[in-house]
């Protein structure tokens, strides 16, 4: 059998493991800090078990009511965006974290570097009207609607002008890659 992406990628491009969010006690104490904060008006997430994807370092929470998650799944655009934070994380150790907790303006660059991720391996997002949609989507991430915009807005002209970020060349080379190998697998099994 011909190895899963998230396999090939923790192999050749970054350390990672995708864990379902129910069968973690860590997620079950992150969800107790975050019903506080909510209360506390820092954020407006709700259903941080059931909806939200979660990654921290190099390990991916997927919640089981929005498929099941582990290292052999098909790769879909929202594991594609949470590539995207792996790196982010291990393009810039320790800082990308405190950045993204502490600024939202940061939140808004390493959010939207992985909306453009998704950009990239799905070609009918690449378009501004498509970012205006998507941008709502961050508010309750406590990021204002205009800087979202305007974040995505320049993730998809940098895109067209063929001037990604890192973490984005880096999942579309490790898919390209990842793809010749099945092909190659399978004239071999041939
Ligand atoms: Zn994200």
């Amino acid at each position: 059998m011909s190895q899963s992406f998230p396999r090939y990628f923790n192999e050749n491009t970054s350390k990672l493991k995708i864990i379902n969010k129910d069968k973690s006690v860590f997620m079950k104490i992150i969800a107790g800090l975050l019903w506080l904060t909510k209360k506390m008006r820092f954020h407006t997430i709700d259903d941080f078990m059931t909806r939200y994807v979660t990654t921290i370092g190099c390990r991916i929470y997927g919640p089981t009511e929005r498929g099941s998650w582990n290292m052999d799944m098909e790769p879909t655009s929202t594991l594609y965006h949470e590539m995207g934070h792996v790196l982010e994380s291990k393009l810039e150790p320790v800082l990308y974290e405190l950045k993204y907790l502490l600024s939202k303006k940061w939140r808004a660059r390493y959010e939207s570097i992985c909306v453009q991720v998704e950009m990239a391996m799905f070609k009918e997002r690449r378009t501004i009207k498509y970012a205006d949609q998507r941008a709502p989507h961050f508010v309750p991430y406590g990021i204002p609607l205009e800087t979202m915009r305007k974040e995505l807005h320049d993730r998809v002209n940098e895109l067209k002008a063929g001037n990604p970020h890192a973490a984005t060349t880096m999942i579309v080379q490790s898919e390209g890659a990842w793809r010749a190998q099945l092909v190659q697998d399978r004239r071999r099994s041939e």
